[in-house]
């Protein structure tokens, strides 16, 4: 006869603890809730970068600034802030393999989007 061990069954958790960066994202969410929704609108729902503008919904879509909080940024100002698809956002903060998109300017002035080519140059989109 072959004995099967049987696992022992733990109790049920029903609530696993949030990630630090899922409490990050979290916080800047609720701490900036009109900001989002503005650039959403000035966007029109859809992903800003040129050559995708998929819809996305408000709650999935990223908000994106432009310009770094360390250089001077304000996560408030919706001059530096555009809507992205997640996969568009992935591309200009890459884990591995460095930038295949990066964006510069304002809202006012024209933002520059710029695509990394296979070669390594950088083609101007929009
Ligand atoms: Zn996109």
């Amino acid at each position: 006869m072959i004995r099967r061990k049987v696992k022992a069954k733990l109790p049920w958790k029903p609530v696993f603890p949030k990630t630090r960066r899922e409490l990050a994202r979290t916080a800047l969410r609720t701490e900036r809730p009109e900001v989002r929704e503005a650039t959403y609108n000035l966007d029109h729902g859809r992903c800003f970068w040129p050559t995708c503008q998929k819809p996305v919904a408000l709650g999935a879509a990223h908000i994106h600034e432009v310009v770094w909080r360390s250089l001077g940024g304000s996560p408030v100002d919706t001059e530096i802030t555009v809507t992205l698809c997640g996969r568009c956002h992935a591309h200009i903060h890459p884990r591995v393999g460095g930038l295949l998109k990066r964006i510069t300017g304002t809202r006012t002035e024209g933002f520059t989007c710029e695509e990394k080519q296979p070669d390594g140059t950088w083609l101007e989109v929009c």
